[in-house]
């Protein structure tokens, strides 16, 4: 069984969430099976073991495959939250939502300067939630080496939005 139809078995669409109208990709059932979860966590430790020396996960759902990838690497985990979230002193972005807007943050003192970032999520959708941890792993001096999704809503641009940042996803719909 490839990678992408094991991933595509243990996620579910969940119809009217948050809101009418969205179908939510329910990623819960392939993070209860240990057998998913550790194919996904081995794909990306094949592609980065060696080469990052930080995982930055975005809340909520990027906390937890970023954990446990970076455990897997054998690297330290920093988390991007939403705003207020926090305790220290903090950098933060706005991006664009189709209505509205979001704030998120990472602590200034996350990592130094000239550190190699795996910025991890469960889902890339407009891209804009990536793209701004992008802008903040920058800001702090960090370097991305590589934008890691479990899926990637491809009608949606998000790969666009993140430029010339390399983007890889386990699952495309
Ligand atoms: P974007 O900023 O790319 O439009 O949205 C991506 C963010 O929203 C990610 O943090 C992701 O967790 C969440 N998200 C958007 N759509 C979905 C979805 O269908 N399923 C899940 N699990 N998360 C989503």
């Amino acid at each position: 069984e490839s990678l992408a139809s094991l991933v595509a078995s243990r996620l579910r669409d969940i119809p009217d969430f948050p809101e009418r109208g969205v179908v939510f990709k329910d990623f819960t059932p392939l993070l209860a099976d240990h057998d998913a979860l550790a194919a996904v966590v081995e794909d990306v430790v094949a592609r980065f073991r060696g080469d990052v020396d930080v995982v930055v996960g975005i809340e909520a759902r990027g906390f937890m495959i970023g954990a446990a990838t970076a455990y897997a690497l054998g690297v330290g985990f920093v988390p991007v939250r939403k705003a207020g979230k926090l305790p220290a002193a903090t950098e933060s972005a706005n991006y664009a939502l189709e209505y509205g807007h979001a704030t998120i943050e990472i602590h200034s003192d996350a990592f130094t300067s000239g550190t190699r970032v795996l910025v991890m999520d469960d889902v890339l959708a407009t891209g804009g939630t990536a793209a701004a941890t992008c802008d903040l792993v920058e800001r702090l001096g960090g370097v991305v080496a590589g934008v890691d999704v479990v899926v990637e809503i491809a009608a949606l641009g998000g790969r666009e939005a993140l430029g010339a940042r390399p983007l890889h996803a386990l699952l495309q719909v």
